[in-house]
Parts: C-alpha cells; sequence; structure tokens
C-alpha cells in the first residue's frame, strides 16, 4: 500500500456527505462570488483567530499582497523576511515594488532569527514578514519589539500554521496583520484556491475589503485601485464545514509527530523537529534533517512512501532572483538545512503502522 506525503481522498470520505450538501446548497443559491457564505466563513475564521475582522480572498499569495498593499508599502520601500519558505512570500513583496530583503533561520525552529532581523533595518525597512514554518510559530514577542522600536509594519506568514499557538495566542493575530492560505493540501484547506486576510486594525480591514473586489464602493463606482481577489462561495461553504474539525485535525497531526518522535529518538542520525516552550506546532509538515537525504528519499519511494522537500533551493539562490541581484548574499543556515531536509507524511488520517513503518525504515538506512 502507497503511503502518500498528504491524503485529500482520506479526508474528503470521512465528512463527504456534509461536503456535498454544503456545495449543493450554494449551487441551488447561485451565491457564487462573495455572499453570504464567505461573510458567514469570514466572521467564523475572525473568533477562530481571536481577531476583530477577517477578509476572504482569492489565495495567500493574494492575502500578502493586499496586506502590503493596504499598509501603503510598495516602490523603494524594503520588507525583511525569510529565504526559507516557499516563493510566495517574496513574490508578494516584489509584487507590489518593494524588495525583499532576506535574513537568515534558526537551525532548529527553521524560521526567521530573530537576533538577526535589527541589524538588517534600514530606514527603507517598512514592513517585516515572518513565517511560520511547518506550523511551528516565530518567536513573536522579541521580533513585535523591534518592530515597534523602529515603527515598522508586521504581516504574519501563517499559510502553513492555521490554530498554532505563540505564548497561547493564535498566530495571525500577533502582528498588524495576519495572512492564510486555503490550497487544498494547508492544514485548513478548500476545493481549490483560497485565502483569509485577518487584523484588529480597522484600516487594514477596509482597505483589503475594497481593494479585493475591484476598488469598488458600489456596483460601478470605483474610489481606488484594486483587483479581483475575491473567494468564492463554494470554497467558503466547504471551508465552513472544515473549520470545525481543524482542532480535532491538528490534535492528530501532533499525535502523529509524537509517534514519529518517539520511533525516531534512538536513532543519533536524525535531527528531529522542535517545539520551543513558547510554541503549540501544528504539523503542516514533519520535517527532519539526516545525512544522504536524497538517498534515503529514494528508499523511501522504493517501499511506496511519497516523501518532499520543503524547500530545496532557499529562495535567495533561485534563478529568478540571480537576475536582481538577490543571489549574492551568504545565508548561510537556510543552504545548509536546505541540503538535509526532509518532509515526512503526517496528515491527521495517517495509521500509527504507517508510521511505524516509516519509522523502521530509516532506522534500517
Ligand atoms: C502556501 C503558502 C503561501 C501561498 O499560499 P497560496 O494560497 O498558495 O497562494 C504563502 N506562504 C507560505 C509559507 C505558504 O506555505
Amino acid at each position: 500500500m502507497k503511503i502518500p506525503l498528504v491524503d485529500l481522498k482520506a479526508q474528503y470520505s470521512s465528512i463527504k456527505s456534509e461536503i456535498d450538501n454544503a456545495i449543493a446548497k450554494v449551487i441551488a443559491k447561485t451565491s457564487f462570488i462573495l455572499g453570504e457564505e464567505v461573510s458567514s466563513f469570514e466572521n467564523e475564521f475572525s473568533n477562530f483567530c481571536d481577531t476583530r475582522y477577517a477578509v476572504g480572498v482569492s489565495s495567500g499569495t493574494a492575502a500578502l499582497q493586499l496586506a502590503l498593499v493596504s499598509l501603503g508599502i510598495g516602490e523603494g520601500d524594503e520588507v525583511i523576511t525569510t529565504p526559507f519558505t516557499f516563493i510566495a512570500t517574496s513574490e508578494s513583496i516584489l509584487e507590489v515594488g518593494a524588495h525583499p530583503v532576506f535574513v537568515d533561520i534558526e537551525e532548529d525552529t527553521y524560521n526567521i532569527d530573530v537576533k538577526l532581523v535589527e541589524k538588517a533595518i534600514t530606514r527603507k525597512t517598512k514592513a517585516i514578514i515572518p513565517v511560520h514554518l511547518y506550523g511551528h510559530p516565530v518567536d513573536m514577542d522579541p521580533l513585535m519589539e523591534i518592530a515597534r522600536k523602529h515603527n515598522i509594519a508586521v504581516i504574519e506568514d501563517a499559510c502553513q500554521a492555521h490554530g498554532a499557538l505563540y505564548k497561547g495566542r493564535k498566530v495571525g493575530s500577533i502582528g498588524d496583520a495576519g495572512c492564510f492560505s486555503f490550497y487544498p493540501g494547508k492544514n485548513l484547506g478548500c476545493y481549490g484556491d483560497g485565502g483569509m486576510l485577518v487584523t484588529n486594525n480597522e484600516q487594514i480591514f477596509e482597505k483589503t475589503k475594497l481593494l479585493r473586489d475591484h476598488g469598488r464602493s458600489d456596483k460601478y463606482t470605483h474610489i481606488a485601485h484594486g483587483y479581483n481577489f475575491r473567494l468564492d462561495g463554494i470554497q467558503a461553504a466547504i471551508l465552513k464545514v472544515k473549520l470545525k474539525y481543524l482542532e480535532k485535525w491538528n490534535d492528530k497531526r501532533r499525535k502523529n509527530a509524537g509517534i514519529y518522535n518517539e520511533g525516531l529518538s534512538p536513532l543519533g542520525s536524525v535531527t528531529q523537529p522542535v517545539e520551543k516552550e513558547y510554541a503549540k506546532h501544528v504539523y503542516h509538515l514533519y520535517v527532519i534533517r539526516i545525512k544522504e537525504r536524497d538517498k534515503l528519499k529514494l528508499l523511501l519511494s522504493e517501499n511506496s512512501i511519497d516523501t518532499g522537500i520543503h524547500y530545496p533551493i532557499p529562495l535567495h539562490k533561485q534563478p529568478v532572483y540571480k537576475k536582481i541581484g538577490l543571489s549574492d548574499k551568504k545565508l548561510p543556515v537556510s543552504e545548509k538545512c536546505a541540503k538535509d531536509i526532509l518532509s515526512l507524511p503526517i496528515y491527521a488520517e495517517l495509521e500509527e503502522d504507517d508510521i511505524r513503518k516509516i519509522c523502521n525504515l530509516i532506522a534500517e538506512f
């Protein structure tokens, strides 16, 4: 039996009738774009995140872009972020005309090294985008302190961390804005593209709501240069069903991580993920480090086990960024980690026996 990296079918089977009904209702009402389902999901999601506001958008990338635009960030501005993330993080910065400044990561959490942030601040720095990578929160208190001291905005990229806690607070609710992706494989995923911006800041909320829908104040009056970045009704209806299960699924991911930790801890050759005392990790990904990673990946694949590498090339080394001079910088921790990280299957429906099988294969390796 094959063990995939993510099993969206297993999850769908467990909630099929609820999902099918929710979709059918939206179709019956033909409430396809924004509408009632979207606003009620926005309410539920802002409650979930403990924020005053939430705006449903078309993707996590759109949420990041709208956060930057709403804060007035653009041409000539610098935005500090991590090179150890999915490219959408820096795409949004470049898309608004700003310049990404990469700061290296911590070797244990793989998150931006907050101790290195202050040195990277210049007169042009307007925002920091910390990424709660793999579902483990960034150390937000010292980061917020630096940002407040220098009057810089903080946009949390929480696209991999739905429900993760930092000192008991939901990620996404700590900075000026929090951005979530509902890409199907995320801890909370829809059946297409979708995203959300959450905030306690009324101005960011109003601006994001205006800009996601062509900058319109009414049907054919446009008061700002906007975008078509709307969430659709079918996705919102699906997400409303799935939000009820998110905590349960996250707990199952945590339980699976515990089984891995136990099975892998006798092996000196494997570096396990950490969970800092300030964190509740939601294990979007369970990432180990091991020498000869590519050989282990091959061995697992020969045994019908899918794994992933998130991500094999740090952003500053991406070919697309060579052309614009972002590749010259030395970010040694990111470069080192990219060579030996490996993501093992961790989805909620994964069986304990499967995890034991994977651990045994790694032990033999
Ligand atoms: C998935 C992801 C995004 C982008 O989300 P989309 O919904 O795919 O646009 C941004 N940042 C991180 C860290 C992600 O994992």
